[in-house]
């Protein structure tokens, strides 16, 4: 090759790669997300705005709502519209920065990239009064010029773990409200659902304004139906940026955690914000067990074996183990419900699962049982180190125990 060529190849592939990886794909450094609270919170967030056919119908399903979002605006469209930038301000809505003008960072020149950042805060700091706090650049894309710009003005870059995809051209209204709240996809597939903490990305402008404003009403209701409470970024409670030790559980949510999902036929139970049970349908492994109602359950009954959402466990974790008792009491009516409404599961005569949390689960009605000494130690030994990956704080040297609660016992409490 022409070393010209190799050359210009290397010192492009040094300005978009490390920028590309570590802060738009990795997140270091960029807000993701809130913590996880007592209270499960997300943050609302709109692109690409003001727009003054789609805006003021976001602004109106927000106040129908009674809920605030945060706005990432563009300073050319802010100046041009500085009465919606009134309007955002008097409504309570947290006004961001997205750039100056819409373009991706890789096809813009070091220098302009610079200061098409400057230019916006500029203008916006005009228009609102106070100078933005939190930065997203157009289609989430950094470089090296838009982060420095970024650090200059002392701006948070701000990224999103949910996608509303509400500028895709396969997606009407409903199918946001389904994808941000269940994670179900037009084609039949599924994704992650909102979780506590989660950032969810939509737009006021083009054509994902349109489709945001009629989602938003249905969307809303269904948030605050499951338990959740939509609020502007700036509003969430423990918000950090990503750091490198979060990259290992990362790794493992996608590749370890998704092939056994795969490989048990793990489905989940997410009926709420605070769900965090799954559950595989499968012959009860034994041994027999005179459950609390009364029965006894034998080796190969029908059966589910419980698995937990170890995210949401996690998140719930980081704000006490308070909250990680209460996600578990409120996912219990969970279990009664799949009972009801899946049919597969209608025979399923006990949930089963191997847990450290044998505190928490006993008062709300599971059944605990000791495992054989060689499989607890190895469960335990694998258990403990998962529990670590996820971010948890260390656990006294407990064994993991068979916990189950049988059908009539669970419809008794629950149903
Ligand atoms: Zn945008």
């Amino acid at each position: 090759m022409n070393p010209w060529a190799a050359g210009a190849l290397l010192a492009a592939g040094a300005y978009w790669g490390p920028p590309y990886l570590l802060w738009q794909w990795w997140g270091l450094s960029v807000v993701q997300r809130g913590l996880g609270s007592a209270r499960p919170e997300l943050g609302l967030t709109f692109d690409d705005g003001p727009d003054p056919e789609t805006t003021p119908r976001v602004l109106d399903a927000l106040a129908e709502a009674g809920m605030r979002a945060t706005f990432f605006v563009l300073g050319e469209r802010a100046e041009a519209h500085p009465e919606l930038i009134a309007r955002l301000q008097d409504e309570g809505h947290e006004l961001a920065l997205h750039g100056w003008r819409h373009r991706h960072g890789w096809v813009r020149a070091p220098a302009e990239a610079y200061a098409d950042v400057l230019r916006g805060a500029r203008i916006l700091e005009k228009l609102a009064g106070t100078p933005p706090r939190f930065f997203r650049p157009p289609h989430g894309a950094y470089t090296w010029a838009q982060q420095a710009a970024a650090r200059r003005l002392g701006l948070t870059p701000v990224h999103w773990t949910v996608e509303a995809h509400d500028w895709h051209p396969a997606y009407g209204p409903e199918a946001v409200v389904r994808r941000v709240v269940e994670g179900t996809l037009p084609g039949g597939g599924r994704i992650e659902g909102a979780m506590p903490g989660d950032i969810v990305v939509m737009h006021d402008a083009g054509p994902g304004g349109r489709t945001a404003a009629e989602a938003l009403p249905e969307l809303l209701a269904e948030l605050k139906a499951r338990g959740f409470h939509p609020k502007p970024v700036g509003a969430l409670r423990g918000l950090r940026r990503g750091e490198w030790r979060d990259l290992p559980k990362r790794a493992w949510v996608a590749t370890v955690d998704r092939f056994f999902d795969r490989l048990y036929h793990v489905e989940e139970l997410n009926y709420g914000a605070h769900s965090v049970f799954r559950v595989a349908k499968g012959p009860f492994p034994g041994p027999a067990v005179e459950v609390a109602s009364g029965g006894r359950v034998e080796p190969g009954a029908p059966a589910a074996e419980l698995h937990l959402h170890s995210e949401r466990m996690a998140r719930a974790g980081e704000a006490g183990s308070l909250t990680a008792f209460r996600f578990f009491k409120r996912s219990m009516p969970d279990l009664a419900r799949a009972l009801r409404e899946r049919p597969h599961l209608a025979d399923v005569e006990v949930f089963w699962g191997v847990s450290l949390f044998q505190e928490i689960l006993e008062p709300v009605g599971f059944q605990l049982v000791e495992l054989p000494p060689a499989r607890r130690r190895f469960l335990g030994t694998y258990m403990h180190f998962l529990h670590r990956l996820y971010g948890g704080t260390p656990l006294k040297r407990i064994w993991p125990k068979l916990v189950l609660i049988d059908r009539a016992t669970l419809l008794e409490r629950y149903g």
